[in-house]
């Protein structure tokens, strides 16, 4: 049992002051597997109150020392990837070969993508009379999700040390053991006492607690649109910046006259990498007419060759979802989808045959999927894929952007013919024969996945006011 029981305050591991004791349970085992106290208001008031003191001479702080302590951090970072992977594995059912090859180093690229942005940052200009000025923004609260743990924490905690603020961070309630492990890194790093903190909790009680602090300059927030909102109603009182990553629908269109045997396989690994619980996992595919049985069937192949197992093993299998919840709740999604008239062309409801214990969901592909079906609709976080038909481009581009959700797209085809879809789908990021983010660019969504971007220098500006000084000499 992983025990993490105290909160990071202040450079310091403290007892939690009235908070309450909770479990993680292994969605592999359905055994206990995690032990914390998620915080309470006093626990984020001096967290918060810690923050605030050390930011007077962090904000302070040289370029020079910031990419020093964030290349420190990189080292140590290094040295945790394993551990990170096996309480992973535990908490979340992410696999030990997954957790230690794309988990685990995918938050490495943004420290060191930090500390580049950083070295290249202009934090000055002149405009007309004046002097245009970048500035630490101040306390800065970060609320992260549980399905890249490592990715979401380093995404917001690497900036934000790069611009010069400090900050307090909820990890979710359901991975605590990854925010734990951060906060070990950053006190083996030597980050000054105060300017990164730990409060463990869930969203109503610590999360909302930083969202409403009047000490709080900021909230980066990634997680469901649902909480989002929740999020943008609380902060609104205290008029403070709302930084938002949220959920997505990513369509992904495979052009006619692809080559249908790339073309799927390439888009299904998104679907099938960490159990299909990636914001931009591409699960609406979208094939033409000419083309739709080709493509159901190949889809059909490649969910049958997904093995399912226990995430402590290692291959290349996936993991089960991340707990009892969601496993309901795609559970609930792929019946609709049958009730609404989609076919099952493999998978389906239920545990994978022969798997009698843990949340694991059948690798699943539909077919006879129309748009207006709940299961194209809403964010299913599993390894499930709707095969949608289209009649010509224009009907495709339709479909593609006919979603509240806009965080990413991918187009399958010749790179001259999928060029002219990259300027007219609505989203973030746009996959041209390809799929995932690269730590260099901006990542973020439009519509309803968000209103902020995260990475690289589009990321670090994020952390940062901007003052005009005018009328100096
Ligand atoms: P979630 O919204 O349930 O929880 C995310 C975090 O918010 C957790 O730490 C939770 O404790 C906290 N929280 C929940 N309600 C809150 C509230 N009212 N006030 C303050 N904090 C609150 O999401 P999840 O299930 O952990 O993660 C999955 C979701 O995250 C999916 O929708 C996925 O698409 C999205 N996501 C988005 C991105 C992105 O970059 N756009 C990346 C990863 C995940």
């Amino acid at each position: 049992m992983h025990s993490y029981l105290k909160q990071y305050i202040n450079g310091e591991w403290v007892e939690s002051e009235g908070g309450t004791r909770h479990e993680v349970i292994n969605p592999a085992t359905e055994e206990p597997c995690t032990e914390i106290m998620l915080g309470s208001q006093a626990d984020t008031d001096k967290a918060v109150a810690a923050a605030k003191a050390a930011f007077e001479s962090f904000s302070q702080t040289s370029v020079e020392e910031r990419i020093a302590l964030l290349e420190r951090i990189a080292e140590e970072y290094k040295k945790r990837i394993p551990d990170m992977a096996a309480v992973m594995a535990d908490e979340m059912g992410c696999p030990i070969a997954i957790g230690n090859a794309a988990q685990g180093p995918a938050g490495l690229g943004h420290i060191l993508k930090a500390a580049e942005a950083l070295k290249e940052f202009e934090w000055e200009e002149k405009l007309g009379p004046a002097r245009v000025v970048h500035e630490p923004i101040g306390v800065v609260a970060m609320i992260t999700p549980w399905n890249w743990p490592m990715n979401q924490i380093t995404a917001k905690v690497a900036p934000a040390l790069a611009a010069g603020d400090t900050m307090v961070l909820k990890p979710s309630e359901e991975t605590p053991g990854t925010g734990a492990i951060i906060a070990e890194i950053m006190d083996a790093a030597g980050v000054p006492a105060g300017v990164f903190n730990l409060v463990q909790g869930d969203g109503l009680g610590v999360g909302t607690a930083l969202t409403k602090h009047k000490d709080v300059d900021m909230v980066s927030f990634t997680g469901s649109t649902r909480a989002g909102i929740m999020i943008a109603k609380n902060a609104a009182d205290t008029v403070k910046r709302v930084h938002q990553e949220l959920g997505g629908k990513t369509p992904n269109i495979i052009l006619e006259g692809a080559n249908i045997a790339e073309a799927v396989p390439n888009g299904l690994q998104g679907v099938i990498i960490n159990s299909g619980q990636s914001c931009i996992a591409p699960t609406r595919m979208l094939v033409h007419e000419s083309q739709y049985d080709e493509a159901v069937a190949t889809a059909k192949g490649v969910m049958e060759s997904v093995q399912v197992g226990n995430p402590t093993e290692m291959g290349a299998h996936i993991g089960p979802v991340v707990n009892a919840a969601q496993y309901e709740k795609i559970q609930g999604l792929i019946q609709k989808g049958i009730d609404e008239g989609g076919t099952v062309e493999t998978g389906g409801t239920g545990r994978p045959d022969g798997v009698n214990q843990g949340f694991y969901v059948k690798p699943t592909v539909f077919s006879n999927i129309t748009p207006d079906m709940t299961i194209a609709r809403e964010e299913i976080f599993g390894p499930v894929v709707t095969v949608i038909k289209y009649k010509d481009d224009e009907e495709a581009l339709r479909i593609a952007n006919d979603t509240e959700y806009g965080l990413s797209a991918c187009v399958y085809g010749p790179a001259e013919e999928a060029g002219k879809f990259t300027g007219k789908l609505r989203a973030g990021l746009i996959g041209v024969n390809n799929w995932g983010p690269v730590p260099d660019a901006p990542f973020g969504g439009y519509k309803q996945s968000g209103n902020g971007r995260e990475m690289g220098k589009y990321g670090l500006r994020e952390f940062m006011e901007v003052k005009s000084v005018i009328g100096e000499p």
